[in-house]
């Protein structure tokens, strides 16, 4: 038996299921199906149960996407409208920084105890990831006349471009704890288009803008 749909949606992911779900309550008389490759729906988010090996305990945590801010607008509306639950982040307390042997224990997003060569240096570095976000098309980041080179380049291109070995490091912790892989496999450009997706990049990593974890 062959069914047939006016839409099929491929891979069910929040996008494709937000897609689908819009399809369903906004459009009268469209009849929608999903393909999906994994064995699940939800892509990039996933929580995970498992037992603790010390205690025997169940502990539940997120492989994925757990955080939101206002900012995300669409995804904080559809929070709400599935009237899924949120709470703060817990962002009290001292960063730690673990570079060239030492830990650096600083409070809020930038090592303002770092030396100072290394301190301009990152600041430098992160006006230049904003102001070369700030300039692509969100729609259409390849039109960028520099999106070429920025897509033949991976992160890692441009964190050796910096001189001190902290800057390189801050670096490497924004790539790996954002992208959730190492600085040499992942596009320039997808950063820079990452950075803009956000606002900017304090938004990005600034934990007073991602002040909600949620809970499912
Ligand atoms: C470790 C980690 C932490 C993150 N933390 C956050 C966070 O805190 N806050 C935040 O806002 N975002 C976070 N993100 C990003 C967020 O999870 C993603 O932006 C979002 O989930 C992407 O959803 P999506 O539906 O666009 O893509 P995906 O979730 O990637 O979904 C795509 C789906 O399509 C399926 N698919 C692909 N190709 C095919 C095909 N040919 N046929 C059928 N199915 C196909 C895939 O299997 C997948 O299920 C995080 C991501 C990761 C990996």
């Amino acid at each position: 038996m062959t069914n047939t749909y006016d839409v099929c949606v491929i891979g069910l992911g929040l996008s494709g299921l937000s897609a689908a779900h819009q399809l369903i309550t906004k459009q009268q008389n469209v009849s929608v199906c999903g393909i999906e490759a994994r064995d699940r729906v939800g892509g990039r988010l996933l929580t995970v149960t498992e037992k603790s090996e010390k205690t025997g305990e169940e502990v539940t945590g997120d492989v994925g996407g757990q955080w939101v801010c206002d900012a995300q607008k669409d995804v904080m509306r559809m929070v709400k409208l599935l009237g899924i639950d949120t709470f703060k982040q817990h962002f009290a307390g001292k960063s730690v920084l673990q570079s060239s042997g030492t830990q650096i224990r600083y409070s809020g997003i930038v090592p303002y105890t770092i030396n100072w060569f290394s301190l301009i240096e990152m600041q430098l570095m992160l006006w230049k990831l904003d102001s070369q976000a700030a300039q692509l098309n969100l729609d259409a980041p390849w039109d960028h006349p520099n999106a070429p080179e920025w897509d033949s380049m991976t992160a890692l291109t441009v964190i050796n471009t910096l001189w001190t070995q902290t800057a390189r490091d801050l670096l490497t912790a924004f790539v790996v704890s954002c992208f959730a892989c190492e600085p040499n496999e992942i596009s320039y450009l997808f950063v820079l288009f990452y950075i803009k997706s956000a606002g900017n990049l304090h938004m990005l990593i600034g934990t007073n803008f991602i002040p909600h974890k949620l809970t499912m």
